[in-house]
């Protein structure tokens, strides 16, 4: 393929070089022609005027038949043409060439030159008065390339071929420089190429420049980043899967060595912690399936308008015993309109419903937690505010990522597993909307859901 990539440019430059070197000297030549011929013809033309106007100052002056027929034949001689010459009944009267005329071969060859075109007719005038015609025949090579603009012909198309053979090889040269530089920046993608197929995501190619080959490349590229950090977050997720089924098997393992060694006693407190456990390990279980579902884009996601208010009023009651539980206030703010957006009812009330949990979850008993709907030219949604413990900065861009705790500790009492807001941003996703936080350490958090109308 390299081959057949390099020779094909490099033959192609050549044919065109080549090509445009032959047009060039065809219409270059044909120009020349034209141009000498316009040149001889009115060179003829002035040529012809003069030897009119020489008869005629030589008739006026003749003193006889003679003596005209001699001025004819000496014009005829000095100028290298036939001069004859008719009287106004069409008689011939003087003719510079009598001897030739005389022979066959000179009356075939003034044939042929008047069947050319070369025998021009004046009238003549003496004292200004029409005494008869000149007829002007032009003799030797008439209207073919004389000797010098034979020359100047072949010097033109001399230079043209020198022109030409040093343009087919800065051609050449052009063509396989080019053709190996594209070449070489193909094998170094289809080497990039090669290492990804073998699965070297951290393979990459030169871009160089910014033509459709550098913008393969870049793309190529970012291919390979993307499954670069698939890779590593589907390594990452297999190391917390197994650490977080670790914990609480750990736990219950322990539990029941302690047991079958009588080291503790099968009590209702004992049993229960482990019953903790065994809910933990459900619980992870249960959104390891949840985000699987999430991130499976295939399955069926039916997006409907959907009236936000009644939506959000549906999940507040579901939750809101949570909340008055633990003595925390739910505020709805729908400020008295009805708002539409474009989603899937169930997976839009799970996302509402993870981000109330988590607002439950990380807001202090006596706090307040307010659901507020909005609408903005083409966007709707609706925000998630509490006066809970707010994330520090350097955690927020890392919250929605699967199995990330702000605070490992305390989401353990939470009995969160980190995978709540990567669930939720996945969701979002697939109904084609977007989520965003803000959040002050120690005053609160907003999460804010839009979605398109
Ligand atoms: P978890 O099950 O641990 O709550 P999530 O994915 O839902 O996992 O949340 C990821 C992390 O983001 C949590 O561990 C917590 O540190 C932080 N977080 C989420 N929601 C809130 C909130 N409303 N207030 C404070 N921190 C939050």
């Amino acid at each position: 393929m390299k081959k057949s990539i390099s020779h094909r440019l490099t033959l192609a430059m050549v044919t065109l070089a080549v090509g445009g070197i032959i047009l060039t000297a065809l219409l270059t030549n044909l120009a020349l022609d034209w141009n000498f011929r316009r040149y001889l013809r009115s060179t003829q033309e002035a040529q012809n005027r003069r030897i009119v106007e020489t008869l005629a100052e030589l008739y006026s002056e003749a003193t006889s038949w003679l003596a005209v027929t001699r001025s004819t034949r000496h014009v005829g001689t000095t100028t290298g043409t036939q001069i004859r010459v008719f009287d106004m009944q069409n008689q011939l009267i003087a003719d510079s060439l009598t001897g030739m005329m005389q022979s066959m071969q000179g009356r075939h060859w003034q044939r042929a030159q008047e069947q050319r075109g070369n025998t021009y007719s004046y009238p003549l005038f003496i004292n200004e008065q029409r005494i008869g015609t000149v007829e002007i025949t032009h003799l030797g090579q008439v209207g073919l390339w004389s000797g010098e603009a034979l020359f100047f012909r072949r010097t033109v198309n001399q230079t043209m071929l020198v022109t030409g053979l040093g343009i087919i090889l800065i051609a050449a040269l052009a063509g396989n420089i080019l053709s190996r530089r594209m070449t070489r920046r193909l094998e170094n993608m289809t080497e990039a190429a090669e290492k990804l197929g073998r699965g070297d995501f951290s393979a990459r190619t030169a871009v160089d420049g910014e033509d459709e080959l550098a913008v393969l490349g870049e793309t190529m590229n970012r291919m390979a980043s993307r499954l670069e950090e698939q890779t590593a977050l589907r390594k990452k997720l297999t190391g917390d899967i197994s650490h977080e089924l670790r914990t609480p098997l750990t736990a219950i393992q322990s539990f029941i060595e302690a047991f079958l060694d009588s080291v503790m006693h099968a009590d209702e407190e004992n049993l229960q912690a482990v019953l903790g456990e065994t809910h933990r390990l459900a619980q992870l279980v249960n959104d390891l399936q949840e985000l699987s579902n999430a991130e499976c884009r295939d399955r069926d996601i039916s997006l409907n308008i959907l009236n936000l208010n009644s939506l959000v009023a549906l999940e507040a009651e579901r939750t809101r015993p949570l909340f008055r539980q633990k003595g925390i206030e739910l505020v709805i703010e729908d400020g008295g309109q009805s708002i539409e957006c474009r989603a899937d009812e169930l997976l839009l009330g799970r996302v509402l419903g993870n981000l109330l949990v988590n607002a439950w979850k990380y807001t202090p008993a006596g706090g307040r937690v307010t659901v507020a709907t909005f609408s903005q030219d083409d966007r709707a949604g609706f925000t998630v505010s509490d006066t809970g413990e707010g994330i520090e900065e350097e955690h927020l861009p890392y919250i929605f990522e699967r199995f990330y705790r702000a605070d490992p500790s305390r989401s353990r009492t939470t009995g969160g597993s980190g995978i709540g807001l990567a669930i939720v941003l996945e969701l979002v996703q697939a109904m084609g909307g977007a989520i965003d936080v803000e959040s002050t350490p120690g005053q609160g958090s907003t999460f804010r859901v839009t979605l398109q109308v």
